[in-house]
C-alpha cells in the first residue's frame, strides 16, 4: 500500500515569469496573486521599457516577494572586450536587481568553447570578484547556479554542486551563494552531501524546481512540470531543508509545449503539481 503524498499549501511558491512566458510582468504579477502564489522571480527581458522601481512596487503592493532577478553571469570569453562588455552588463543587472527590491541576482555563470572549461572557470571567479563590490554596496547577493554539463559548451562552466560550493569558498564573501536546481544537478551522486556541506557553508540561497522529461525533445525548452519527469524532487526538497533552508521552491519551467497552451490553465496546473510533487 502507498501512503497518500503530503499536500503542499502554497506559502513557499515561487514562480519564474519566463515560466509563463507569454505574460507580460503585469500579467503575471496580477495572475500570480490571484492564485496565491506568494513569490516572484523577474526576469530581465519582461523589464524593458518599464520603470523598474514601479514594477517593484506593484509587486509588492499585491502582496508578493521579489525572490531574485534573473539573470547575471556569461562571466568568460576568449576575447577580453566581451569580457569587458559582461562586467558592464552585470553591473546593470545589479543597478536593476536594486531599484526593483530584488535581493539575488542568479548567475548563469557563462563558457566560451574556444577556451579550455578550466580558464572559463577562471574568468568566472575573476568577473563576481569584479562585480563583488557593487553588488555588496547596492545590498544585493549573487549566487552560482551550476548547469547541466551539457551545457558546459556555451552556458556554464560550473556544472557541479562541488563546483560551486568550491568557488563560493575561494571568493568567501557573504555576498556570494549558490542557486541548486533540480534540473542541473539530480544527476549527481554526490547531490546529497555537496547539499548538506552548502548548507553548512551558510551558501544555500536559492532552490529551482522543474522535471526532467524521458525523453527530452528539446535540450533548452522542454523542461517537465513537477511529477512529469525522474526527478526526485520531494527527496531532494527534503535535503536541502534539512540544512535550515526555509526559503521559497522556485518553478523555472522553459517549455515551447507549455508556452503554446493557455496560460491561465497552466498555471493552475503548476498549482496542481507544486501541491502534490514539491
Ligand atoms: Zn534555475
Amino acid at each position: 500500500m502507498t501512503m497518500p503524498r503530503q499536500i503542499q499549501d502554497l506559502s513557499r511558491l515561487c514562480i519564474h515569469t519566463i515560466t509563463t512566458k507569454p505574460w507580460s510582468i503585469e500579467e503575471a504579477i496580477d495572475r500570480y496573486a490571484e492564485a496565491g502564489v506568494k513569490g516572484i522571480t523577474v526576469w530581465r527581458d519582461t523589464l524593458e521599457g518599464r520603470d523598474v522601481s514601479e514594477i517593484g512596487d506593484r509587486v509588492r503592493s499585491n502582496g508578493l516577494e521579489i525572490v531574485s532577478l534573473c539573470r547575471g553571469g556569461f562571466f568568460p570569453s576568449s576575447d577580453s572586450q566581451e569580457r569587458s562588455k559582461a562586467l558592464d552588463d552585470n553591473r546593470e543587472a545589479i543597478t536593476e536587481a536594486q531599484a526593483l527590491g530584488a535581493p539575488l541576482i542568479v548567475l548563469v555563470c557563462g563558457a566560451d568553447p574556444h577556451q579550455p572549461l578550466s580558464e572559463s572557470r577562471k574568468q568566472i571567479r575573476d568577473g563576481i570578484e569584479s562585480v563583488l563590490p557593487e553588488a555588496e554596496a547596492a545590498g544585493v547577493k549573487l549566487a552560482i547556479e551550476p548547469l547541466h554539463p551539457m551545457y558546459a559548451d556555451t552556458r556554464s562552466a560550473v556544472n557541479t554542486l562541488q563546483q560551486a560550493n568550491d568557488m563560493c569558498v575561494q571568493i568567501d564573501s557573504p555576498w556570494v551563494g549558490v542557486a541548486l536546481d533540480v534540473y542541473h544537478l539530480w544527476w549527481d551522486p554526490n547531490l546529497e552531501s555537496e547539499t548538506k556541506r552548502c548548507g553548512e557553508l551558510g551558501k544555500l540561497f536559492a532552490f529551482h524546481v522543474c522535471d526532467w522529461k524521458s525523453p527530452t525533445e528539446d535540450m533548452l525548452l522542454d523542461r517537465g512540470l513537477m511529477g512529469e519527469g525522474c526527478i526526485p524532487i520531494r527527496e531532494i526538497r527534503g535535503w536541502v531543508e534539512s540544512t535550515g533552508f526555509s526559503g521559497y521552491s522556485e518553478v523555472e519551467i522553459f517549455s515551447n509545449r507549455y508556452w503554446e497552451i493557455d496560460q491561465d490553465h497552466f498555471l493552475k496546473q503548476i498549482i496542481e503539481a507544486y501541491k502534490r510533487n514539491v
